[in-house]
């Protein structure tokens, strides 16, 4: 099976990386050229817990892809999906299947502008990494994926192909009944610590100690609620608040900045508009108010103005 990562950032490269151990045939999509030119010219470096391994993968620049992929990973941050597929579309025909496991909200959406239902898998995944620089990552810990096939007439062999292929990677790859509940749970997750700890500039463990934190996280979570009752999605602010709560601890995730104060540090866009900017969204077709994820998402659009101004 031909596989192509695309949007090899630190997720990307570490999927690759396992996939190619395993011998499959995989190859790296990104824009990031100085990233692409030095895993052709060095490799890709993997730090994990056994040390530091160098991967030789096949990296390109999206406008470089042709050919044809059996499975088209896609790996980019929510923002930069459109754009990425619309460079890829040679390398898309009816037969490819596309596997999304970025976070957010809405990425099915996305998907569906390039391909058929039928050739869609999406899912979130408990595997982490870290772009240490161009061509290196930090890959330590273990996960797992829960993904499903968005359509009943997703074909039965290939779901079971992709999911041997995942398994044989060591990627711990389960087939779930209702990704959309694991996607919101996630997406949930993500749209309270990620833009409040950027907001406030503090880590996971800060937060957990702050005495307005379960004040602004049920502000942000009861809009969600309504949002996801309304599309019959099933949403638990329980779960979320423990999901939380089982962060905070210095010893588990707490000393961690989440991924979008890190992007706004490094002066980077965020996927703000796939966490509350997509509850704000939906909230207008379902004429919900939803004036503090609307705050929250200005919030954070702001300072990523702030950042692009230096
Ligand atoms: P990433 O930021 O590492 O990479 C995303 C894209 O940004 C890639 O195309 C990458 O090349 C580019 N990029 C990164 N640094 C750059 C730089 N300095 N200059 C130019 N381009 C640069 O993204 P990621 O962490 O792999 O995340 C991909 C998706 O997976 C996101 O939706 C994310 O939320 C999700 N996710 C991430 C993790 C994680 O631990 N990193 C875990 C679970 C889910």
């Amino acid at each position: 099976m031909k596989v192509a990562i695309a949007g090899a950032g630190a997720m990307g490269c570490r999927f690759g990386a396992m996939l190619a151990e395993a011998g499959v045939q995989v190859t790296l999509i990104d824009q990031w050229q100085e990233h692409i030119q030095t895993i052709n010219e060095s490799g890709l470096r993997v730090e994990n817990e056994q040390g530091t391994q160098n991967y030789h993968i096949p990296a390109l620049f999206p406008e470089q892809a042709t050919g044809r992929f059996d499975l088209v990973i896609v790996f980019t941050k929510a923002m930069q999906m459109t754009d990425f597929l619309h460079k890829i579309i040679p390398i898309i025909d009816e037969q490819t299947t596309l596997l999304c496991l970025s976070n957010g909200f809405g990425n099915e959406e996305t998907l569906r502008q390039f391909v058929s239902a039928d050739q869609i898998l999406i899912g979130v995944t408990l595997w982490s990494s870290e772009l240490l620089g161009p061509g290196q990552i930090k890959a330590t810990g273990k996960g797992r994926i829960d993904f499903q096939a968005v359509s009943s007439d997703f074909a039965p062999a290939k779901l079971t192909t992709v999911l041997n292929l995942l398994n044989e990677a060591g990627l711990q790859a389960s087939l779930v009944k209702n990704v959309h509940e694991s996607i919101w749970r996630k997406a949930g997750f993500n749209s309270v610590i990620n833009p409040l700890s950027a907001l406030l500039n503090c880590n996971v463990a800060e937060f957990g100690q702050l005495n307005y934190g379960t004040q602004l996280t049920d502000l942000i979570l009861e809009e969600i609620n309504a949002v996801a009752q309304a599309e019959g999605i099933p949403f638990s602010v329980r779960i979320i608040k423990q999901m939380l709560e089982a962060q905070f601890n210095p010893q588990a995730s707490g000393q961690h900045y989440p991924s979008m104060h890190q992007d706004l540090n490094k002066q980077r866009l965020t996927e703000i508009d796939f966490l509350n900017g997509y509850i704000v969204k939906l909230g207008r077709k379902h004429q919900l108010a939803t004036p503090v994820n609307q705050m929250i998402t200005g919030l954070i659009h702001s300072k990523e103005q702030l950042g692009q101004l230096g």
